[in-house]
């Protein structure tokens, strides 16, 4: 369950709040680094609550999205995932089991002058690939 703090949050952001988002973010809240898709997070609430609809699902990420709460990762084609993790990171894309692994640091990106004096970069996200620990062992 959410705290009242956190649904506080959701709700000084403009969020409406039903029985049906409060599942939508609880789900968001403990899976937070699982990168889950909208058919993960369907698939999970439409248990608690039968006449849960895609579109609700859809909706309340857009909503999200909005926010600047959820940022969308592509990395698989023609699969959107969300991460709730909104600050800058780099992801570690597993190609045996498909795990979606966060780097948070220890990762460093260079760019020569002659595009940074051209570009106006405005975030970096690194996607690896490779084979993950879990895999390897
Ligand atoms: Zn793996
Ligand atoms: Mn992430």
């Amino acid at each position: 369950m959410l705290s009242e703090e956190r649904i506080e949050y959701y709700r000084n952001l403009g969020l409406k709040i039903t029985p049906q988002r409060l599942a939508i973010l609880e789900y968001l809240e403990k899976h937070f680094t699982a990168h889950p898709t909208a058919e993960d997070i369907y698939r999970y609430v439409k248990e608690r609550f039968p006449s849960m609809s895609f579109a609700t699902v859809y909706n309340t990420l857009e909503a999200l999205k909005e926010r600047g709460l959820v940022k969308e990762l592509y990395i698989e084609e023609g699969k959107k995932r969300f991460d709730l993790n909104v600050q800058p990171h780099h992801h570690f894309y597993c190609t045996s089991c498909g795990r979606l692994i966060d780097l948070h640091e220890g990762v460093k990106v260079e760019i020569s002058e002659r595009f940074k004096n051209k570009l106006n970069i405005l975030e970096i996200r690194v996607f690896f690939l490779g084979i993950c620990d879990r895999c390897q062992g």
